[in-house]
Order: structure tokens, then sequence, then C-alpha cells
């Protein structure tokens, strides 16, 4: 049965997914209660209850299982157990197991590779020795990533030759790694996919990522390839969703090959930042999106209203204090999102605008023309 307006729903995570998350459920009439272990959240500050705790401490998660009608997490980082025992008392989603895969390199890539589905050849590292035994400097040049708790390419080390890899290793505190073959890119896309409890699903459309030092910098959105390409993209995503049995947003990000091959980077158990254009150029956001799988609602209309570049505001933009947003509020058609966080570090995510256009080169000339402007 469908969870109505007026429902308290709960978010594991009080980063900026969170709030917007929560942001998008009180338009709709929803209270929301936020999970976190930092007093001072970006969800937590803008929520209806906040419990500053660990998301893995049994009381605190008792209290959000009794207070809320649903839960779900911004953040794939959550112990799937604490899903698991949420899910006792009131409807969680996404459910343990796919947090589970999305949240470890080695489970991802293996659930992907059984579904048929392509990734970059890798090697799983859990020792020194196992680089020489698996012959892995067939995957040279490469990244080293950890395999759990990476994110904005932290816990990745380029490795360019084999003498390369102890220092590299080491550099990770020789930590569960998977060793990846480092492929040749034409561009890097992903595909927002949301399902239902009831199976049906919706994809947004297909956004074009360009990432400076491992982190986001651009979405162009609708991007910039063949419309079959594009729809191959959007397929390979309900497909992943299906095979999860999953209920929630979902983002697949994808590398394109020289020749237009899709293989599959990461998926992503939540809203994602390259899916942020969607608040301002979609009918309906991917956080509403995630409100009404979370309640049970039909989906909304993924269908895109203007097209729409994303770019992200990190923390060097602060490095003179802060920016003159005016900058970004005197285009008529550029939206700002500010994420509430006290302390601008670099390479921290801060906020982010988006500017529309009739056309897709305006918005991206326009768009990086303020971020000129602002650096
Ligand atoms: P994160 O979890 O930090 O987002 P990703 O695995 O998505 O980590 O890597 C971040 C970025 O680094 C990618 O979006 C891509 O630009 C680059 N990258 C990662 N792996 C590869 C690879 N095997 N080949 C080429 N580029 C890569
Ligand atoms: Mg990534």
């Amino acid at each position: 049965m469908a969870i109505m307006p007026g429902a308290m729903l709960g978010v594991l995570g009080g980063g900026q997914l969170g709030r917007m998350f929560v942001q998008a459920a009180q338009q709709m009439g929803y209270p929301v209660t936020v999970l976190d272990p930092d007093s001072g959240s970006p969800a937590g500050r803008v929520a209806d209850d906040f419990i500053c705790a660990g998301y893995a401490d049994p009381s605190a998660l008792e209290k959000l299982g009794s207070q809320c009608a649903a839960i779900t997490t911004e953040f794939e980082n959550i112990p799937a157990n604490s899903l698991r025992s949420l899910a006792k008392s009131c409807a969680v989603s996404p459910d343990a197991y796919s947090v589970s895969v999305a949240q470890n390199r080695i489970a991802e890539k293996q659930f992907l590779s059984i579904n048929g589905l392509t990734v970059a050849p890798f090697a799983v590292i859990q020792q020194t020795d196992d680089f020489a035994d698996q012959d892995a400097a067939d995957l040279l040049p490469g990244i080293l990533k950890v395999s759990q708790f990476g994110y904005d390419g932290k816990g990745q080390v380029k490795v360019a030759s084999a003498a390369e890899f102890p220092a590299a290793y080491a550099q990770l505190n020789h930590a569960v790694c998977v060793l990846e073959k480092f492929m040749p890119l034409k561009c890097e896309i992903s595909v927002v996919v949301a399902r239902g409890s009831d199976g049906k699903v919706a994809t947004f459309p297909v956004a074009e990522n360009q990432h400076v030092n491992g982190i986001l910098d651009v979405s162009i959105v609708p991007a910039r390839i063949a419309p079959l390409l594009a729809g191959k993209a959007q397929e390979i995503a309900c497909q992943i969703a299906k095979n999860l049995n999953y209920q929630g947003v979902l983002c697949v990000e994808f590398f394109v090959l020289q020749d237009d091959e899709l293989v599959i980077n990461e998926i992503a158990p939540r809203p994602h930042n390259s899916g942020h254009y969607s608040i301002d150029a979609c009918v309906t956001s991917q956080f509403e999106q995630q409100v009404r799988t979370l309640c049970g609602l039909s989906l909304g209309s993924t269908a895109q209203l203007s097209p729409a570049v994303m770019i992200n505001l990190l923390g060097d933009v602060w490095r003179n204090g802060d920016p003159d947003w005016n900058i970004v509020l005197q285009h008529p058609s550029a939206k700002l999102h500010l994420y509430g966080k006290a302390e601008a570090r670099p390479g921290r995510k801060m906020g982010h605008f988006t500017v529309l256009s009739n056309d897709i080169e305006t918005a991206l000339s326009e768009a990086l023309h303020i971020k000129q402007q602002l650096d």
C-alpha cells in the first residue's frame, strides 16, 4: 500500500544527496528524519528531525525505524546490516542486497559480469603477490582502486608499469583492491533509472559527464551521442535494476570507447551527481522519483523540458572567500544550488549550478563562461 503525504520518511546519510531528498519529500508533504554522525550535516540542517549517530548504532536505528513509515539511503557505504535490521520494522529501499553489491567493487563487477554485462578487465588484489600470480601486468597501464569506501576519485592510484605496482599498493595501505585496465575513453555517460515496487521502470535522459581528477566537473544533457547508443545505455540500466530486483533510484556510469562500445564503470544505489540537472530540467527530479519509489507511488514523468548543463562547485572556488554569486545569479536561466556546508575544502562538493537553454551548445558555452568567471 502506498505511503501518503504526512507520513514520516527516513534517510540514512546527511550529505547533499540526502538534503535534496529531504527537500523533495518536504515539498510533497512528507516530513523527514535524517540519521548522520555529523551534527552539522547538510541534510540534517533542513530535516524535520535529526538523529546524530553512527549508521550501525542500534538504539539510533531503532528510533529511526519506529518513527518512520519508510527509509532510504543517500549513500552506499551504509552497513548493509543496518538496512536489513530496519527492514524488519518498516519499508526500506533500496534493499540491503542491492546496496551490498554496489558498495563493493568486487561484488559489483562480479554481479555485472554474471549478468552478461561488460566491465573493464580487472584483477582482484588481496596481497602484493596477487599482482604477479595473476599476470596482472597485462592490465597495465591501469588504475588500482580500493574495493570499498572510495568516492570522487579517492582511494585510486594510477599504475603505469609493473615497477610502480608495489608503491601504488602501499599507498592504498595494502587494502583489498581491484586493478582495472585503463580504458581509452571517447566519453563518459550515465543513466539514472527509477524502478517501482511493481517493477515499472523509468529512465532519465542520458548525461555526458566530464571528470577532472576523478571528480565529476560537468554534465551535459542530453549527451551528444547517437540516439541508438543512448537507448542502449538506458536499456542496460533497466536490465541492471531488474536483475537486482531493485526498488528505488539507481545510477549506472558508463565508459564509451572509441568504437562506441559501452563498458560499465560502476553503479550507485541512489540518486547521482550527474542527475542533478533533473531538478531544474525535468518534469520529475531524481529526488522526487526517489520519494515516489520509496512510498510506492507511481513513477513521475522523466521528460526533459530543456537541454541543460550542470557544473559542480568544489571547495576550490572558495579559495579567496565566498565567490561573487552574482556571476551565476545574473544569468536568467542559471539555477544555483548550495549545500550549506560550513567548511570549503579543496575537492569538496559545495554546490552546483545548472544552465538551461534551448540549444545544448549554448547552454554549455554559457555554463563554462560562468565557471571561468568564478575560478
Ligand atoms: P569513484 O567511485 O570515485 O567515482 P570511478 O571508478 O568512477 O570512482 O572513477 C572516477 C573517474 O576516474 C571515472 O569517472 C573516470 O573518469 C576515471 N576512471 C576510472 N577508472 C577508469 C578506467 N579503468 N579507465 C579510464 N578512466 C577511468
Ligand atoms: Mg564514479
